[in-house]
This record gives C-alpha cells, sequence and structure tokens, in this order.
C-alpha cells in the first residue's frame, strides 16, 4: 500500500477491526501466497527467456502459478508500456472471467481497468486495460477486425494442451501475425486507420498512426509434451516450471457403478462422515449433472444429525451467473466442509485452493462428429488417462490427498492416453467461416498443427455454401457470409437471424430462440418430481414444438418481471424471479443466461443495422422461419415411428423431454442429436415437409420434381450434390 501514510498504517494495526487494517492484512495475505507460488521464483529467468525468444513454450504443472502470475510479471518488466496489452487466451469462458477477478485483485485494481476479460456476449475492458483475458475463440474475432492484433506485445496462448479447435486455429493465425508483425517492423500506420474493436457504445481501440512492432508468443501448456508445440514453430524454447505435488492415494472401486451419479454422491457423505477436514471436488459432466447432485447433497443433509450437517455444496460451470461464479473460491465457513460440483474446467484451467478429496467418475462430455453424415453429437465418454492424472493431482495440492475412482482399477488401463485434439472431432463450419473472413482461402493447405480430415473440410465448405455463406466457389458470400462470420454464433443460427430479420420479420422470437437454445436446458426436471414438473409446465408446452415453447417461456417470465420492476429492488426482483422459476420448474441459471445472451446477440444485430421486429402471434411465419435456417436438420416419420434424419438417413427417436414425445408430427426440424442408447433429436419443431423443398429448393426437391416413381407420395429426397 505505497501511498498509506506511516502514522495511519500505525494505528490502524492497533484498531485491528478497521477496514483499511483488514484491506492491510489481506492485501499481506495475497502478497504472502504470490511470493510462495513456484513460479515466483523463477520471475527474473522467464522474464529474461521472454526477452530472448520470439516464441516461448511454458510448461509448468497446475497450480504453480501460470496463468495468474506470468501476465503480472510482463506488466512489471515492461510489455505494457504506453498503449500496448498482453493478451492472455482461454479455451473456457468462466475460467478467463474468474481468472481476470482474481488477477485484479491481486493487483488491487478494479476490474475492467488494468486487468480485464473479454468474452463472447460479454466485454469488460477498457481504454486503461493493459493485461486482457479471453476466450481462444474471442481473439479470433479480434483478428478480424484487427489482422496485426496490434495492440499486443504479447499474446499468451494459454492451457495449450486442451487442443481446442479454437486454439489450434489461433495457433496457426498467431504464426502468421508474428511473421507479418515483424516483416512491417516499424512501419507507421495510418492515423486514421480505424483498427480496433468497436463494442459497448463504439469504443475504438487499435493503434492509429503508431508503429508496427513485433509480437512475442507464448504457448502454456499443463501437460509435460512440449514436444508437440516446440516442433509446430520450428524447434522453439520450451521451459519447465517445477510444481509442488504432495502424494495422492488412489481408491478404485470393485466393481463397474451402474449409475455414477448416485455413486458420486454416496462418496461424497463417506468422505464427510469419515475423513478428516477439507474440501472435495467433484468432476461431472454438466450443469444438469451438477445441479442435480447439489440438489441431492441439500437433501440428503436434511436426514443427518444437526452436527453432521455442516457440507456446503457448491457449483462451477461455464454458464453459472457471474455472481456465483468466485463463490467456490471463498473458503468455507467455520467448520464447513465444501463440495464442489465441477465440470472438467477445474481439471487445469482453474485451481481452487483448499481441495484434499476429489471423486473422479471417469467421464466426459465430448463433441463427437461423422463428416460422411453431417452429424454432431455431444456425448458422455470415457475421459481420458491424462485427464484422469489431473483430476486426481488436484488432491495433492495443499497436502497429501485422496482420490477415489469410481471405476474398477482395470478400467483405468483401458483409458485412451489423451484426448483427441478437438479440431479432429468437431464440425469445422464455424471456423472454415472465420478463416475465409480473415481471407485465408486455402483451407486445405492451411498450416494446422494436426490436419483435419480432407472430408471434414469438404463437408463444412459444403454446409456453408448450402446456408449461403459462400458462393459456388467458396468465397465468402456478401453480405451474407461475412455477417454471419462477424456473428460469434454458430453459422446455422446466424442465418436464423438473418433470415428472420430480411424474410420472415420475426427477429425479436429468433433472437428469443437463439438464446433461450444457449444453454444446456430451460427446464427445471428433478427426477423425484418429474409428473408434478411436467403437469406445472403444461401451459407452456405448444402443440408445434419445443421452440415455440421455450418462447412462451421467455415471454411469460418477462411479462412477469415487467410488472414488478417498477416495484421491488433489483435484489428482490432475483428472489421474485427465482420463485416464479420454482413454481413452473424452470431453471433460474439457465433463464438467466438466456437473458443475457438475448442482450448482447440483440446489441450485435442491432449494431449489424438490422432492426428487431416481431411477428406477434403469427407463429406460421416463425415456423417458417425455422424450416429456413435449419433445412439441414430435419427429419421424417417412418411408418414404424421412428425417423429419419434426410441429410444423413439415419434412424433417430424423438427425446422423451420434447413436447413432441408423444404427437409424432410427420415432419420435425430439430437442433441437437445426442447419442446414449438410442439416437435421440432434441429441441423440434413441427413443420410442414413441403416447405423445404419451397424454402431451400437449392437442397430438397419433392418426388414429382425428380420424377422418382418408386417412393412414397409426398416424401423428400435430398439433392446429391
Ligand atoms: P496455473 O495456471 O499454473 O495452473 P494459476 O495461476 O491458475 O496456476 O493459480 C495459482 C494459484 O492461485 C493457485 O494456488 C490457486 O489456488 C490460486 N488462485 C487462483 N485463482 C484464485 C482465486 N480466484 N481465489 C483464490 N486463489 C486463487
Ligand atoms: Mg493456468
Amino acid at each position: 500500500m505505497p501511498s498509506m501514510a506511516q502514522g495511519e498504517l500505525k494505528s490502524s494495526v492497533l484498531n485491528s477491526k478497521s477496514p483499511i487494517a483488514s484491506r492491510f492484512r489481506m492485501r499481506q495475505k495475497i502478497a504472502e501466497h504470490r511470493k510462495s507460488l513456484p513460479i515466483a521464483s523463477v520471475e527474473k529467468r522467464l522474464i529474461e527467456e521472454v526477452q530472448k525468444n520470439d516464441i516461448l513454450i511454458i510448461v509448468g504443472e497446475t497450480g504453480s502459478g501460470k496463468t495468474t502470475q506470468l501476465p503480472q510479471f510482463l506488466f512489471s518488466a515492461g510489455f505494457c508500456r504506453e498503449w500496448k496489452m498482453v493478451g492472455i487466451t482461454q479455451p473456457r469462458r468462466i475460467a478467463a472471467v474468474t481468472i481476470a477477478k482474481r488477477v485484479a485483485e491481486e493487483s488491487d485494481v478494479e476490474l475492467g481497468q488494468r486487468v480485464g476479460y473479454s468474452i463472447r456476449f460479454d466485454d469488460c475492458t477498457s481504454s486503461s486495460t493493459r493485461l486482457k483475458y479471453m476466450t481462444d475463440g474471442f481473439l479470433l474475432r479480434e483478428a478480424l477486425l484487427d489482422p496485426l492484433l496490434s495492440r499486443y506485445s504479447v499474446i499468451v496462448v494459454d492451457e495449450a494442451h486442451e487442443r481446442t479447435v479454437h486454439t489450434d486455429v489461433l495457433l496457426a493465425l498467431l504464426k502468421e501475425v508474428q511473421r507479418a508483425r515483424s516483416k512491417q517492423e516499424g512501419v507507421q500506420t495510418k492515423a486514421g486507420d480505424e483498427i480496433g474493436v468497436k463494442r459497448n457504445g463504439g469504443v475504438l481501440r487499435g493503434c492509429q498512426g503508431r508503429k508496427v512492432s513485433p509480437l512475442k508468443l507464448i504457448i502454456m501448456s499443463a501437460s509435460l509434451d512440449a514436444r508437440v508445440f516446440s516442433e509446430y514453430f520450428g524447434g522453439a524454447k520450451a521451459v519447465h516450471v517445477e510444481g509442488r505435488q504432495f502424494p495422492v492415494d488412489i481408491f478404485y472401486t470393485v466393481h463397474p457403478e451402474t449409475d455414477y451419479v448416485d455413486a458420486a454422491l454416496v462418496t461424497i457423505f463417506q468422505i464427510h462422515v469419515e475423513e478428516k477436514p477439507g474440501d472435495i471436488l467433484v468432476f461431472l459432466t454438466g450443469q444438469d449433472e451438477i445441479e442435480s447432485v447439489e440438489r441431492l447433497v441439500k437433501e440428503r443433509l436434511e436426514h443427518l444429525p444437526e452436527d453432521k450437517r455442516k457440507l456446503l455444496p457448491l457449483a462451477i460451470f461455464s454458464a453459472l451467473p457471474s455472481e456465483q461464479q468466485m463463490q467456490v473460491f471463498a473458503p468455507a465457513p467455520t467448520g464447513f466442509r465444501k463440495v464442489i460440483l465441477a465440470t472438467n474446467i477445474a481439471e487445469t484451467s482453474i485451481t481452487i485452493p483448499g481441495i484434499r478429496y476429489v471423486i473422479d467418475p471417469g467421464f466426459v462430455k465430448a463433441r463427437t462428429y461423422d463428416p460422411s453424415k453431417g452429424m454432431e453429437t455431444l456425448d458422455v465418454v470415457p475421459a481420458s488417462k491424462a485427464q484422469s492424472l489431473q483430476r486426481s493431482g488436484r488432491a495433492g495440492r495443499e497436502g497429501p490427498g485422496k482420490c477415489f475412482r469410481l471405476y474398477p482399477e482395470r478400467e483405468f488401463e483401458k483409458l485412451e492416453e489423451s484426448t483427441k485434439p478437438e479440431i479432429k472431432r468437431c464440425n469445422l463450419s464455424n471456423v472454415i467461416l472465420q478463416l475465409k473472413a480473415l481471407g485465408i482461402d486455402d483451407i486445405v493447405g492451411f498450416d494446422f498443427i494436426d490436419k483435419p480430415s480432407r472430408g471434414a473440410i469438404v463437408k463444412a465448405l459444403t454446409e456453408l455454401r448450402l446456408l449461403g455463406a459462400l458462393t459456388d466457389d467458396c468465397k465468402l458470400e456478401k453480405p451474407a457470409g461475412e455477417q454471419m462470420s462477424q456473428l460469434p454464433l454458430d453459422p446455422v443460427y446466424s442465418r436464423a437471424l438473418i433470415l428472420a430479420n430480411n424474410q420472415f420479420n420475426c427477429l425479436e422470437e429468433m433472437l428469443i430462440t437463439v438464446a433461450m437454445l444457449s444453454v444446456e436446458s430451460i427446464f427445471y426436471d428433478p427426477r423425484e418430481k418429474r409428473e408434478e414438473a411436467r403437469t406445472s409446465r403444461n401451459h407452456f408446452a405448444s402443440v408445434e414444438g419445443d421452440h415455440l415453447t421455450y418462447l412462451s417461456v421467455y415471454r411469460e417470465s418477462n411479462e412477469f418481471l415487467e410488472k414488478r420492476k417498477t416495484e421491488s429492488s433489483e435484489a428482490k426482483i432475483d428472489k421474485i424471479m427465482k420463485k416464479w422459476c420454482k413454481d413452473n420448474f424452470v431453471n433460474n441459471r439457465s433463464l438467466k443466461h438466456a437473458r443475457d445472451t438475448y442482450r448482447q446477440i440483440r446489441e450485435h444485430v442491432e449494431q449489424m443495422g438490422f432492426n428487431v421486429s416481431s411477428c406477434g402471434n403469427d407463429m406460421l411465419e416463425y415456423r417458417r422461419c425455422l424450416a429456413a435456417s435449419f433445412f439441414l436438420k430435419a427429419a421424417q416419420r417412418q411408418m414404424d415411428g421412428t425417423y429419419r434424419a434426410l441429410e444423413s438417413g439415419e434412424i433417430v427417436h424423438i427425446h422423451p423431454t420434447s413436447v413432441l414425445f408423444r404427437s409424432k408430427p410427420e415432419c420435425v426440424i430439430f437442433n441437437e442429436l445426442m447419442q446414449t442408447s438410442k439416437k435421440y433429436i432434441k429441441n423440434l419443431t413441427r413443420i410442414d415437409h413441403l416447405w423445404l423443398a419451397e424454402l431451400a429448393p437449392h437442397h430438397y426437391k419433392t418426388d414429382d420434381e425428380m420424377n422418382d416413381f418408386n417412393t412414397r407420395d409426398g416424401m423428400l429426397q435430398t439433392e446429391a450434390f
């Protein structure tokens, strides 16, 4: 606290309850914590290495202080002089946010000032921001507006071992940006050049009139295999930061568990009742699972004797409202044990202090893509060995720990060594559109660290052409393709908004739809109250399908909120809304997230010059717009009651959570395909099958037109291409 006078400090220390004294203690604690981190002892050496090398790879054990400390070292070493920034990318939104908050706290500055973050739909930076945490996807988008990324003196690509598709594309792009910047070093940019990003009321941040300077790249990774990155960057130097790791005892189950959620619950209580103090970290696969475990822990606690109830369940997953995100980091109240229910975010991205026990059911939610069928699914699959080791390591950060793997030991040996890079198992249409917008036309020849298959590239190009983003010779279509690349959404959703605006006059409804589809589940569906939930939700249900049902939920909640807005404080409104959600079996966190997302996408489209209008009650236009947008995901009922996805020809089933589960209409469009025991389609709307040929004539023809003699009347065929 350099500005504090000595006398003031002394008297405040005497009065230990004064706010100044408590702030002083907190600052002291933070300074001690920073000094105790393994990375602190190598600060000088690391800075020297950054100065000597244009590309540096830093490998270090999770929790050693890479993400929170290195950017602060760079700031102190002068890498942010004048207008320059250090950008740090994270694969996950929530890591970017929570880490920026922590670093702002450590640096004793207000978040959004010197230290800030930018993620899709949420920008917390200002013209004074010098350390900017962001998602890798966000930086890619920024490159569209400022191809040289000229504000950054250093870019740190963090968590590179995760190998998300955005990280992979970013690495290739940064290689080019670095080359271009060193070639143009010293060139004066024109004063009027509008380089930068226009957001939040039009702040322009670029480096107008300044000289181009070289770019430093730092690649950080938790895994021990730096070779792949080093080779990719032409033998770049790699340094290791030693971590501190205490022994962790690993326990396995004797038999495989049929219900790992239940097994996790049993283990939580077993630890709570039998083991010494220390917090528990449980790895689950997503929001639904986390919330159901959170609820079940609370319910079971009520049946324990008073003195055993001191267990505090806390959730952390990407769609968690921001005011709840930091709760997991706060120490548990005296005598309490925290049980943190997390997705794989807590594997390496964020480190939560106090963990001594880890429960690892051994699963993860992962994207898989079959380019031959054009079908992407999000499935729960076994975690890899590398992931399991990271997970158990979390128990030994501050002392010896225990990890409970909820599967037999022999299963561990069968796990894959590490996770396949995402670029090898996802739909590429989004990144290819980004690359096209960046002026990179030769996708097959692009310098990917791991090349995606040719089939996947061809499929994505075809899909982009069908969606109207690319011309027949695979150039960016103007203006549609350009607009689609600017929206931070999957191309199909961008297309839906563009069509809603240009053709169907239902942009308001489509914005709500896209926002509602961006959350994991809008309805709250407790296992034990399924029937009650279903009945209470009946009044939202639309015979036309799930999209209209979501619209009703959003609209009704909005009306409810509007009526109360004038009469209550914000905190009270939150409470009222929570109750409304509970009564209606709607997931409060998801609805809140959807509401935020709606606001942000609306801002985007308004900036693009769209006029947000509503089709009111004309749901026919809205459904036609859905058909015109999602025509690649249409399915038709078969004789036996199953459905055939028209694009892939696969047999699929309507998911039991859909409002169309019982009525089984003849033809539907859907947004999600899920593989469990069968292939299920989710988020459906009933459409007239003739609309497909009418609204997507470039892709569908009716039999009549094809003069095909042997198929059912009116049956649709996808055109070969
Ligand atoms: P690495 O990137 O090497 O995995 P980090 O820089 O993320 O390590 O974390 C360093 C240390 O900072 C860890 O010990 C962690 O517990 C602590 N830390 C990080 N974020 C917070 C937070 N929000 N609150 C308290 N401690 C935190
Ligand atoms: Mg880190």
